[in-house]
């Protein structure tokens, strides 16, 4: 039956990792590398900087931890504070992009791995920290494999240097490819935490086969199998794996109207299981309800999350007995059709399916259930998931490691070294964004371009705006765009006729179609309204993500201040139409992004891809297509077309001088300074 819950004091002596607590610590003080391996939820992200500040290697400096995702950073630092019995804040903090949660006498300090990159380009050797802990590497996010070969490249030179004592780094990772990590990190040693499993009893479904890779029939089969187990089987909590918010969210509404209709009363089964919680988890959830996730459901009610690979190892959530894999994960990649980087819903590699299975048996035995079947995952799952800096976009990583000082980009000690290919690429395109000379040495631009957490083509935008004196145009922009969507989706019918007119009248009311020129707007109405929440609920609109964005404009105000007060700011003039003004500012970002109408409604990108693509319903240029010729557009969604995201109308005068940029140095003139 249920757990009564305990504190989190004794809770965490059962963890696996609390019996190897001295040894830990000594081996990190007799080592500068120190790999540390062990199942996911042993307690090595909780517990190892407890015990680490507890031994009082914080009187040199904070311990920072990394984490890949933004979630497990906020909510592992929630968890800990707790467990120290601090505020949150205090010893205990944490920083993601846009939110920091420190203060003066934070000491032990999560962070996501691109907040540390940025704090290496301020100060690279780390002078605040007294140790650097990498967790989740096995994730293989972009940023901790950068980290990784900086602190290689720094320890295994010169760990003192600009420090008045040497850095040390952890390195931890949840078992697999322990050997390759040790070898690269110059053999070091490595702790593994013996974890105890159980076993996992896995069975294949039949719903989804290797013809439906590119379906969305998943969701409904994985909430059907949930409904199956929640019926059918004993006590014990259920995870769902899906691929992302709004699968999560239809799943959850769907499985919430089945589980209305189940009549308790006449179960027959010794079932104590006499209700069902459903809780979905993903990224951008707001952190309050995250809590819950965590709480062990009342008695006799079993809890069903529904949630991102976020629960595949970053958080562990006690007390799971089913899983119920749907087979898909929503990833970033790299796609040479468009030449930009997309969210994609691809299938799981084995070796990620076995990692979700082994979430049932961390405390006894358990269950896992595949959508799948077996041919599904002999033919259509890889069986390893490629690291990400095999599959994404380099741009934003190279111009950072330029700033650093690191020229040869290429030899880079990478742990798996990038296609060389993606890395010309992205010097091709710091070249035409002016972030980078000919010879691959960074502009004064480009300094300017790397202080800004957003993608380059965005900063370019802002900088221009900046020069040129309207940053009050762009700024908004760049934060609307830098947040989750802001225009509310309710999926029914008649609700959503409603929010679309709605939305319909906020793009009127921006004066111009332009779907960059209706955030500014309402961005500003919002901002300038006396009840904006309200405002909000009236106009569709995400309060929250529009909060979000009003925090991340400032932030990225103070930014642009603070470089603004540099001597060489570049200051231009504007020659031209006022009302242009935006638009022309977004052309400089933006002209990698440019399409010509071709025939009817179909457009080609003038990239040298020349891609056909679609405008996207949500945009207000839908449906008007006939009266445009030239566009721009943010980002891309590939279905069974090409759709082009937040689109502007432009002149072809704007970008014609431009547009040569794109075919003006040449992948090969590139490789000899990427060498250099
Ligand atoms: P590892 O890093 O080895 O995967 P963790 O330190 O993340 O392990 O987890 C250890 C334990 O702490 C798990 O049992 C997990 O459920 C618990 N835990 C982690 N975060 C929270 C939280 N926010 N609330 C409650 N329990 C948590
Ligand atoms: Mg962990």
């Amino acid at each position: 039956k249920s757990r009564r819950r305990e504190s989190a004091d004794s809770e965490s002596k059962e963890l696996p990792i609390y019996r190897h607590r001295s040894k830990l610590v000594d081996a990190v003080r007799e080592n500068s590398f120190l790999l540390v391996t062990g199942e996911t939820g042993s307690g090595k992200t909780t517990q190892l900087p407890q015990y680490l500040h507890h031994a009082g290697f914080c009187k040199n400096g904070a311990i920072a931890i990394t984490q890949p995702r933004r979630v497990a950073a906020i909510t592992v630092a929630q968890r800990v504070a707790q467990e120290m019995h601090c505020t949150l804040g205090k010893e205990v903090g944490y920083q993601v992009r846009f939110d920091d949660y420190t203060s003066q006498d934070t000491v032990v300090k999560y962070m996501t791995d691109g907040c540390l990159l940025r704090e290496v380009l301020a100060d690279s050797s780390l002078s605040q920290y007294s140790i650097v802990v990498l967790d989740e590497v096995h994730e293989r996010s972009l940023n901790t494999d950068i980290l990784l070969g900086l602190l290689k490249k720094k320890i295994l030179s010169n760990p003192e240097k600009g420090r008045s004592f040497p850095l040390k780094v952890v390195v931890m990772s949840a078992t697999l490819e322990s050997d390759k990590l040790s070898a690269f990190l110059g053999n070091c040693p490595v702790f593994s935490i013996p974890g105890r499993t159980y076993p996992v009893d896995c069975t294949f479904g039949f719903a989804v086969g290797p013809k439906d890779v590119d379906s969305t029939g998943y969701v409904k089969e994985v909430v059907k199998m949930a409904f199956d187990v929640h019926t059918s089987e004993r006590a014990g909590d259920i995870l769902v794996f899906l691929t992302g918010q709004l699968e999560i969210e239809r799943a959850c509404d769907l499985l919430f109207e089945k589980a209305e209709t189940i009549d308790y009363r006449y179960d027959v089964q010794d079932q104590t299981v006499d209700g069902l919680l459903i809780l979905p988890l993903y990224g951008s959830m707001p952190t309050d309800q995250q809590k819950q996730i965590f709480q062990s459901p009342p008695p006799g009610i079993r809890k069903c999350v529904v949630a991102t690979n976020i629960a595949a190892t970053s958080l562990t959530i006690n007390g799971i007995k089913y899983i119920i894999d749907s087979g898909f994960v929503k990833q970033l990649n790299h796609n040479s059709r468009v030449g930009m980087d997309i969210l994609e819903v691809v299938p799981i590699s084995k070796s990620e399916a076995q990692q979700r299975a082994g979430r049932a048996g961390r405390t006894s035995a358990g269950k896992c259930f595949r959508i799948y079947n077996e041919a599904f995952w002999e033919k259509s799952m890889p069986e390893y998931t490629v690291p990400e800096i095999q599959r994404t976009s380099l741009t934003s990583v190279i111009l950072t490691l330029k700033c650093l000082g690191v020229h040869d980009v290429i030899r880079f000690p990478y742990l798996d070294r990038p296609e060389e290919r993606f890395i010309l690429e992205a010097l091709k395109q710091l070249y035409q964004f002016d972030a980078i000379d000919r010879r691959g040495n960074v502009t004064p631009l480009g300094q300017l371009m790397v202080e800004f957490p957003l993608q380059p083509g965005l900063t370019r935008a802002l900088l221009n705006a900046a020069s040129l004196g309207c940053e009050d145009l762009m700024l908004p922009v760049a934060a609307m765009l830098s947040v989750e969507n802001i225009f509310i989706r309710p999926g029914k019918p008649e609700k959503q006729k409603e929010a679309d007119e709605q939305h319909r009248a906020l793009a009127a009311k921006s004066g111009s179609l332009n779907d960059f020129a209706t955030l500014l707007s309402v961005f500003q109405s919002c901002k300038s309204s006396d009840r904006p929440s309200s405002w909000c609920k009236e106009n569709w609109i995400h309060w929250r993500a529009l909060k979000s964005a009003f925090s991340v404009e400032t932030q990225l105000r103070e930014i642009l201040l603070r470089l603004k007060q540099k001597r060489d700011f570049p200051v231009e003039t504007f020659h031209g139409n006022r009302s242009e003004l935006l638009r022309r500012c977004l052309c400089t970002g933006y002209f990698t992004n440019v399409a010509r109408r071709s025939i009817g409604k179909v457009f080609c990108t003038m990239d040298g891809n020349g891609s056909m693509v679609h405008i996207h319903p949500s945009s207000s240029l839908f449906d008007q297509e006939g009266e445009l010729n030239w566009i721009i557009f943010h980002d891309v969604l590939v279905t069974s077309r090409v759709y082009v995201r937040t689109v502007c109308p432009i002149r072809y005068d704007w970008v014609k001088d431009l547009l040569p940029k794109l075919h003006e140095v040449n992948v090969y003139e590139l490789s000899s300074v990427a060498r250099e």
